[in-house]
């Protein structure tokens, strides 16, 4: 693994280049951020409770014309200001610090990336974000304010045509922001040197189709739990691989490249300044795994109970079958 990361390092070192991001959720659960797609963590037990047809529906723009309760309740848990960065996010603002910064395209719609101090010209943020919301009928703007008065109490309501406002998050069924394309037009058609995948299994498209469209001299490399999308269905000989948790792969990274202090300076001055804003402080391996079993624990819990409630209501039904019987 080490020889792995020094070659990165080694790409890192050189003048005039720079990197380019691509990350998903797997650089924020370390943050605390729910993955609503894994079944053993985060809020799928929440959204359970509240009978989804499955659990990618909280995103489906059709969904959430009929049942917008669902998202909103995400949303609370989800809302930007309650979580602090990872170590992988002040690597990434320490990249645009040393001028090793191209772009950083992310799926997350947490804003870490911001919050972690890396510039708005730099992110292009694929699936949206929280900053902006719009009616989904008559696309009237709601400002973040208003959202955010309304979430405490009800479904956020246009007030010229009474339709449900929506931070401009990307659903399932919803194009992508038009600085998604023209940012990766200008970037693919320009020079790259090394493509740093991160925390994404690679399955949501169009976002999992970039790592194909990287050039050939450009060095790929994919830091995530398992192998996936285009570095398992085309590898490439001069892909690196380095299947390990996201945060220790960087500082790894940093480590090597003689940045280790300045990452950690950075992430301490980062979490002394948002603590008093009683935000989530990254957990350790070990908390997080606390968490798991009781998000698992949780799940439990609830198919126990909607077990237990369809037992009885086959015995309400066998009861009033048999009474049934009698009077007859
Ligand atoms: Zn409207």
């Amino acid at each position: 693994m080490e020889k792995k990361i020094q070659k990165v390092a080694d790409i890192l070192k050189k003048d005039d280049v720079k990197v380019t991001f691509f990350v998903g959720a797997g650089i924020s659960t370390s943050c605390g951020i729910p993955d609503f797609r894994s079944p053993k963590t985060g809020l799928y037990s929440n959204l359970k409770r509240l009978q989804l047809p499955y659990p990618e529906a909280v995103f489906d723009i059709d969904y959430f014309r009929r049942n917008p309760k669902a998202f909103y309740t995400l949303a609370e848990e989800l809302y930007p200001g309650k979580f602090v960065p990872s170590k992988f996010h002040y690597f990434i603002r320490l990249c645009q610090d040393k001028k090793k910064l191209k772009r950083c395209y992310t799926q997350n719609i947490d804003t870490l990336e911001r919050l972690a101090g890396v510039k708005d010209e730099f992110i292009v943020e694929a699936h949206g974000s929280f900053a902006k919301n719009h009616c989904i009928d008559c696309d009237a703007e709601m400002e973040t304010e208003e959202l955010k008065k309304q979430m405490k109490s009800k479904i956020p309501t246009c007030a010229k045509c009474k339709g449900y406002v929506k931070p401009d998050i990307v659903f399932f069924g919803e194009a992508l922001p038009p600085k998604f394309f023209d940012r990766w037009d200008e970037d693919s058609s320009s020079k790259m040197d090394l493509a740093l995948v991160a925390g994404t299994s690679l399955a949501v498209y169009p976002f999992a189709g970039l790592p194909a469209e990287v050039s050939k001299d450009c060095t790929r490399v994919l830091i995530n739990r398992e192998q996936c999308g285009d570095f398992k269905a085309n590898p490439r000989k001069s892909d690196i691989l380095l299947l390990e948790s996201c945060d220790k792969v960087v500082e790894q990274l940093a480590k090597l490249l003689g940045w280790e202090e300045e990452l950690d300076a950075l992430v301490e001055q980062g979490r002394t300044a948002l603590k008093d804003n009683k935000l989530h402080i990254p957990a350790t391996e070990e908390e997080l795994e606390k968490k798991v079993l009781a998000e698992a624990e949780a799940i439990a819990k609830v198919e126990r109970e909607e077990e237990a409630k369809e037992e009885e209501e086959i015995d309400q039904l066998a009861d009033t079958l048999k009474n049934v019987k009698v009077d007859n």
